[in-house]
């Protein structure tokens, strides 16, 4: 697949440093993970030692001719000791499992609040938000995720090490030369693993993009909305063309490390094969030339034998971290971006006059971007938009009346000039505050699959004020619709958490996002195209109401649909980053500009498709 896509590298820290940040996150919420690690960490390395001593003991008590109730006593006290360690071990790990997974989940909801806490602006900004999905990937992946294989990792590479270093000791009881040798094998061995690794590492960035580029086409394969798309623009060769093409990258790289992997672990047996057989023939030298008795032969034979598999466990944890220290990566990258400058809630915004005047004074603003340069979108903007004044927005596509809303309502800050409510400055007050004073329908929709109630208050069940809530979808003209098909309060939206859940159409989903802008009932209202998806009569329906909802508000509208604009008491014309021309729609008709030729246009041609024509479609009343 032919792509200018590159994976952006965000800052790498070292294993020991990730390992670091999760102790002291986990001290900080739940110092009990740290607990139960380190107990699991003791247990998992003493219970093997226990094993390999069990039997020498056994072996020794014989050898020593011992009376068969002592020997019993020693030997099932021994064994009780190991069972109740066994025990101990997996209460731990069950308890720590269960705490670090709902950290996991305190984790997300860090994530989202951060998410929160950043610029509207650089949370849109194409890397941040390729970030983001990236740490949603590696804190939601369950036991896979990133937090998870972290902790777990952690936990094995300690076991194993401490284990190693147990066995060591009991070794150099038989050889301190032989154990160099272990040790040196040992560290060769750690030395051709970490090439693997690294080789494993340099395959990341191929392979990431090559997953991104699967998922790509197994998400529109699956998606129920392309589905009419793909049997109509007959899709299919195309679409199986990608998918193979995708998993052929896959399938490259796969066997590309496969084959590296299966190099690594022949080395890696053949030096284990080495190591142990010569380990094993020193200890029957010993054991012949009288040196070890029958119960250290067992006693050494379980060490060497053990030796060589804390040193591959060793390898496989250190892997494990590599690899999940990637993801913990994003997550630190991503706690560490700048926050936006917030100020404390001082409930000023409460006591500002309603409707409000909001004023644009020398506003000036550019989106950041990293390929064509900085565009600017609007220059030296002034524009004051009068308490309760109904104003309208009108400008061809991409003349930055979009912009304009979410400068209006701070999703984003202008780069020069200021913003004033009633004189005041907005960055006086703290964002949320700002937030409260909208209510908004945009373009983009958000219908969660929870309840109709929920969806229009945006907020809990039970605090759904369920009058107001009807009254609203009343205005947006969808009240008798939801009536008609027995939708109520609790039913739930999409189909995605109730098989019987309400799917609407274009048009109801639009009105259901007025009715929402309405439920929330802000002193300014913001109509960001709620039309388009209207059909004529419902959309003329929504004008007529106009005047009555937007009463006591100050309101700006925006449509392409110039019929709108009579309604509003005023219409700025944007281009090319101004306001090209200002006024009514009976002074702009009569100026004869562009508003007046784009109006004509538009009316010649509704004539011409909608005169005479019977209502049709889905509008109410
Ligand atoms: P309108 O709503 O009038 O169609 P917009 O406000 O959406 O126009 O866009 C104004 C200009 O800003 C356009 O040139 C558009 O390509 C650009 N633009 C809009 N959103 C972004 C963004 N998030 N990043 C970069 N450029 C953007």
């Amino acid at each position: 697949m032919e792509t200018q896509d590159k994976e952006q590298e965000w800052k790498h820290n070292s294993v020991i440093s990730d390992i670091w940040f999760y102790i002291r996150f986990y001290k900080k919420h739940e110092p009990f993970v740290l607990v139960f690690g380190g107990m699991e960490i003791i247990f998992g390395a003493v219970l093997p030692l226990f094993m390999i001593y069990l039997p020498k003991i056994a072996i020794d008590l014989v050898e020593r001719g011992e009376a068969p109730g002592k020997a019993f006593l020693t030997l099932g006290g021994f064994g009780l000791f190991t069972m109740l360690i066994c025990g101990a071990k997996k209460g731990v790990e069950a308890g720590k499992y269960n705490l670090y997974n709902t950290q996991r989940t305190n984790l997300i909801g860090m994530v989202f609040l951060k998410s929160l806490r950043l610029r509207y602006a650089d949370q849109e900004s194409g890397e941040n938000k390729k970030l983001h999905w990236k740490v949603y990937d590696a804190v939601w992946g369950g036991d896979w995720s990133s937090v998870s294989l972290m902790v777990q990792g952690t936990v094995d590479l300690c076991v194993n090490v401490l284990c190693f270093l147990l066995y060591s000791s009991v070794l150099v009881f038989l050889s301190v030369p032989m154990l160099a040798i272990l040790l040196a094998l040992a560290l060769f061995h750690y030395k051709m693993n970490m090439s693997h690794i690294r080789y494993e590492e340099s395959l990341r960035g191929q392979r990431a993009l090559a997953r991104k580029h699967f998922q790509c086409v197994e998400n529109a394969m699956g998606d129920v909305n392309g589905a009419k798309d793909i049997r109509i623009y007959g899709m299919k060769e195309w679409m199986t063309g990608l998918r193979d093409q995708t998993i052929g990258e896959l399938r490259k790289l796969s066997e590309q490390s496969k084959k590296k992997d299966a190099f690594y672990e022949r080395a890696g047996d053949a030096l284990a094969a080495a190591r142990n057989l010569g380990a094993y023939a020193y200890l029957l030298y010993q054991t012949q030339a009288g040196g070890v008795s029958a119960g250290e032969f067992v006693l050494y034979f379980g060490a060497i034998t053990g030796f060589s598999a804390f040193v591959n466990n060793t390898m496989s944890a250190l892997a494990t971290l590599r690899g999940a220290a990637n993801g913990t990566d994003h997550i630190r990258a991503y706690l560490d971006l700048p926050e936006e400058n917030r100020k404390e809630g001082s409930g000023r915004i409460d006591q500002i006059s309603f409707p409000p005047e909001i004023t644009f004074c020398h506003v000036g603003f550019s989106y950041q971007n990293a390929e064509e340069g900085d565009k600017p979108v609007f220059r030296d903007l002034n524009l004051t938009i009068r308490a309760g004044e109904r104003l309208a927005i009108v400008g061809v596509n991409g003349a930055g009346k979009t912009t304009l809303v979410k400068l209006l309502c701070g999703m984003i800050e202008p780069d020069e000039g200021r913003i004033l409510i009633n004189g005041i400055d907005r960055n006086e007050f703290p964002r949320e505050e700002w937030y409260r004073l909208f209510s908004i329908v945009f373009q983009e929709t958000l219908i969660l699959p929870f309840t109709v109630g929920e969806n229009l208050a945006m907020d809990r069940a039970e605090r759904v004020d369920e009058a107001r809530a009807w009254k609203a979808l009343e205005q947006a003209g969808l009240k008798q619709t939801f009536q008609k098909r027995g939708i109520h309060m609790r039913s739930y939206m999409t189909k995605t958490m109730a098989g019987d859940g309400i799917e609407l159409s274009g048009g109801q989903k639009q009105r259901f996002l007025l009715a929402r802008a309405l439920y929330k009932n802000a002193p300014v209202m913001v109509l960001d195209e709620p039309t388009a998806a209207l059909d004529p009569i419902a959309e003329s329906r929504v004008y007529d109401q106009y005047n009555q909802y937007t009463r006591g508000k100050t309101a700006v509208f925006i449509s392409h649909r110039l019929a709108s604009t009579k309604f509003s008491d005023r219409i700025i014309l944007l281009a090319d980053g101004k306001i090209a021309e200002t006024g009514t729609h009976e002074e702009l008709m009569r100026a004869g500009g562009d508003y007046a030729r784009m109006f004509e246009v538009q009316s010649s041609y509704y004539r011409k498709h909608f005169d005479g024509e019977e209502a049709v479609g889905e509008t109410e009343d």
